[in-house]
């Protein structure tokens, strides 16, 4: 086997392997591969669960993918593993011969795994995550969608056209960064080089490594996650890292409008093979691009002067012009993988809406009650406001933690859409109050009395619109508690 783990399988291996966070979905799909399917001896597993009690909680809290007869099975089947599992306080004891390295992608967030990981590294030894080596193990064309807003519809756009649009006997696999979309590493291995991998890499994939991609598809970048990254630069160099990484014989897909990717432009022409620009034409003749002329969809292959039309544009699924965009890199990402362009319409036409993303939950006495709970950056609750459009006609319900954002934006779209706000507690909801004086506004403590007041305030033909605009408040408010079922009971449809 090449790549990766070569060392381990062909022998060789001068160092150690670890897993860092054996309990977690990462940390348990590595194990399982490395292990059960591979054979590896000598791995080393590490969890900060006090004892194997504490381990088993933390598990079954990790990996709800599974049923619960399948995750005890699962969970007993790894207990049985031939690894040295290292818990309690010092779980992170021997890394100093380690070669190679795994760990989630939340492991800086963990204090107990500093100084120890990186100090690892910085005496020599690799650290890796579940994502790369499913890259590095995946022997066919490999698409990696980040961006700051737009990423899942976005990467599950493109493995939908794909699906539809592949070549006979090209089959298609998508992961993504929800813990429940793990794809089986074994699957990966498994496939031939006419397949096809979709993956939503997450900016903290990308943080401290580089994810091997052929296709790289970014869709925007706005300020966010600065805490995880230290600094918007920081933050901006992880997302070109997808990008760059795909290097000369690769292809990158960026956003015509966004500028913080058109500021990476010029990097990413000189050391990627074929650049895309969605959005309008390129004006380097090189570039392949895909655009809007009204509802038709164009398409300019690299290097190309004919362009190619793709299908309407109006008979896509999802609303509002941020989704519009989302269909151009999507489409630019699924030619540039290989999709035939007379497949894709059909493809897009039927595609169907992910949950909790301008979701319609119900319809009730001239109401419409919208589920945005996605939208927890200003710039993706302004997406929503916007697409849902109309004169004053929408009562949004906004609530949680500020990160940091600027929301003149969005409070621009509420002032032009939103009859009023109803916010929830937060300094997310106090600076975007700040940011919209003029917006007429109600208070409510929680997430049932906020519907209320919504209900209250919106007239027929309204829409009631759940986009917080805010971190945390799928946590804090939501709380594991049903959204659909809160507003049935409040409108006593249940
Ligand atoms: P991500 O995976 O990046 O969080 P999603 O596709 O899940 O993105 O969409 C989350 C929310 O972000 C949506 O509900 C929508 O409000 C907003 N959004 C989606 N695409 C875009 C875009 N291209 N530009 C701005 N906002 C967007």
């Amino acid at each position: 086997m090449s790549g990766l783990l070569a060392p381990w399988t062909d022998g060789g291996a001068t160092g150690s392997l670890h897993v860092i966070g054996a309990s977690g979905a990462e940390g348990v799909a590595l194990l399982l591969f490395l292990v059960d399917e591979l054979g590896l001896q000598g791995v080393v597993a590490h969890d900060f669960s006090v004892d194997q009690r504490a381990f088993a909680r933390s598990f079954r809290k990790a990996n709800t993918a599974w049923e619960r007869p399948e995750r005890e099975a699962i969970l007993k089947r790894l207990l049985r593993l031939p690894i040295e599992l290292r818990l309690g306080d010092q779980y992170l004891r021997g890394l100093d011969d380690a070669q190679l390295i795994f760990a989630s992608q939340n492991w800086f967030n963990y204090p107990s795994n500093l100084p120890a990981l990186p100090d690892a590294v910085a005496a020599g030894a690799q650290l890796r995550g579940v994502v790369d080596l499913a890259m590095d193990l995946f022997p066919g064309v490999r698409v990696g969608v980040t961006g700051s807003n737009g990423k899942s519809t976005t990467a599950g756009l493109v493995a939908w056209m794909l699906r539809a649009a592949l070549p006979q006997g090209s089959r298609l696999l998508h992961g993504g960064n929800d813990r429940d979309a793990q794809v089986a590493l074994a699957d990966l291995r498994g496939a031939s080089s006419a397949d096809r991998l979709v993956w939503e890499v997450s900016n903290r994939h990308l943080r401290d490594r580089v994810v091997p991609v052929d296709v790289g598809v970014l869709t925007n970048i706005t300020r966010n996650h600065i805490e995880d990254h230290g600094s918007f630069e920081a933050y901006v160099a992880a997302k070109a890292r997808l990008l760059l990484g795909t290097g000369p014989r690769g292809q990158a897909v960026l956003t015509a409008g966004d500028p913080h990717s058109q500021e990476l432009l010029p990097s990413v022409r000189e050391h990627v093979g074929t650049v895309w620009v969605a959005g309008a034409p390129s004006d380097e003749p090189e570039d392949g691009s895909v655009w809007l002329d009204g509802d038709a969809v164009l398409l300019r292959r690299p290097g190309a002067s004919g362009v190619e039309s793709v299908g309407d544009a109006s008979t896509f699924t999802l609303p509002g012009a941020h989704n519009r965009q989302n269909l151009l890199s999507a489409v630019a990402g699924a030619v540039a993988a290989g999709a035939e362009v007379k497949a894709l319409e059909a493809a897009w036409s039927r595609f169907p809406a992910l949950p909790g993303r301008l979701e319609l939950v119900a319809e009730h006495e001239g109401v419409r009650w919208v589920y945005d709970i996605q939208a927890t950056t200003a710039p993706a609750a302004e997406a929503g406001i916007r697409a849902i459009g109309g004169d004053r006609t929408t009562v949004l319900v906004v609530g949680g933690a500020d990160k940091g954002m600027d929301y003149s934006g969005m409070a621009e779209a509420a002032g032009r859409h939103c009859r009023a706000v109803v916010a929830l507690p937060g300094t997310g909801s106090d600076a975007f109050l700040a940011a919209a004086p003029e917006l007429p506004r109600v208070l409510a403590d929680d997430l049932d009395a906020g519907l209320a007041q919504a209900r209250g305030l919106a007239q027929p033909g309204d829409t009631v619109l759940v986009s917080p605009g805010c971190a945390f408040f799928s946590s804090r408010f939501v709380a594991g508690r049903n959204f659909h079922g809160r507003v049935r009971a409040l409108l006593g449809t249940a």
